[in-house]
């Protein structure tokens, strides 16, 4: 009996059947959670479509750390390679404050409305540490966030500078065979992000800023050789001036500098994000640029010298993962490193040992 309380023996005592309670998960969402997960050309053909959800899936695959996404990824992106290579790369550096994510906003808002799809990246190597990348936040650039023709990225997290552009670059793969035409990678200048930076991108934008005393601060860590154009932000209200005379002390210190390999004299302008002032000059300069190196080769020469820094960065990952991963290596390591510090061996011995193992251990 379903309800022994209505048994006689209890009299007066009367349950009623229950209806049944509300299902727990959404039905929707049930759903939603058994969604087979696309082959790879469906992923393709959506990507090819220019679908955002899909290009999205896409790119957490080419950031996912299991090797099944990764093989995934990885056959993706072959497959996208020929649809590729079509966009202008932009890197965009600049210290924290200087209005990165402000001119991004406006430059971004800019293209948009001269007809162009713009991918905003980023490379931000500490953003393990932070747990969570402030580059590339969409709250940062809010005009371009709710733009349909934005796609806004932050930062992959995981793993070393090395990894983390990697996946970068491959993700510039998939945003182009999506058909934006306008890829912009945004990074600090953070140990060798800049440099990671300046080996994806066609054209190399540095953020300065007037007044602070230290106009030429970027000559010192080698970044204004890497940049094609230098533009001084906040060149509005009483910083106008100071803005002017900063950009003729940049001009004159580029002087100082062997010709560029391009050919390309890199400009020094300024312009404000925040008023929306000098945005149009910026964008000219990098058409010029684009002009000018197509026209001498150097554009697409660059783009071969990049694919080649980047064949040799695959290996070295792969090689160090392999190394590391190996069972052996990994469980012999920790000893062989005490064994280092307690002085017992050698740090050359230690490696050779380590390497051995690997080698004799590794299929051929
Ligand atoms: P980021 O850290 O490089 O991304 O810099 P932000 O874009 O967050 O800008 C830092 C601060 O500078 C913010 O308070 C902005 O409002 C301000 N700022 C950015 N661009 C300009 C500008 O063109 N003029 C002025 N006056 N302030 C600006």
């Amino acid at each position: 009996m379903e309800h022994p309380e209505n048994d006689e023996q209890y009299k007066g005592l009367k349950v009623n059947k229950g209806i049944a309670g509300a299902p727990t998960i959404n039905p929707y969402l049930t759903k939603k959670l058994q969604r087979r997960q696309y082959t790879p050309s469906e992923f393709v053909e959506g990507i090819l479509q220019g679908n955002i959800t899909i290009l999205s899936q896409a790119v957490t695959l080419v950031e996912s750390a299991k090797a099944e996404h990764q093989q995934l990824a990885q056959e993706i992106i072959e497959k996208c390679l020929p649809y590729a290579g079509q966009s202008v790369r932009i890197g965009i550096t600049g210290v924290p404050g200087a209005g990165k994510s402000t001119s991004i906003d406006a430059f971004g808002m800019y293209l948009i409305e001269k007809g162009r799809k713009l991918a905003v990246l980023a490379i931000d190597p500490s953003s393990e540490r932070s747990k969570g990348s402030i580059l590339g936040d969409k709250t940062r650039m809010e005009e371009l966030a709710r733009e349909k023709n934005a796609f806004i990225r932050p930062s992959p997290s995981a793993g070393s500078l090395g990894g983390v552009a990697r996946k970068t670059r491959e993700t510039i793969v998939l945003c182009e065979a999506a058909g934006f035409d306008t890829v912009f990678v945004e990074t600090v200048g953070v140990g060798q992000s800049e440099t990671a930076v300046h080996s994806m991108v066609d054209f190399f934008l540095l953020i300065q800023l007037a007044g602070t005393g230290d106009e030429l601060q970027g000559i010192k860590r080698g970044i204004m050789e890497m940049a094609d154009g230098i533009v001084i932000n906040k060149a509005d209200g009483d910083n106008i001036e100071k803005a002017r005379l900063a950009a003729s002390q940049f001009r004159s210190a580029l002087h100082l500098f062997p010709p560029s390999e391009s050919g390309w004299t890199p400009k020094v302008l300024t312009y404000s994000g925040y008023y929306k002032l000098g945005i149009r000059e910026i964008w000219d300069m990098i058409g010029e640029y684009t002009a000018f190196t197509k026209q001498n080769d150097f554009f697409d020469q660059r783009r071969n010298e990049q694919s080649k820094y980047w064949m040799y960065e695959s290996i070295n990952e792969t090689l160090r993962n392999t190394f590391y991963r190996h069972p052996l290596v990994s469980s012999a390591l920790k000893e062989t490193e005490q064994q280092v510090l307690n002085n017992e061996i050698s740090s050359f011995v230690a490696a050779k040992r380590m390497m051995d193992l690997f080698l004799r251990n590794s299929e051929r």
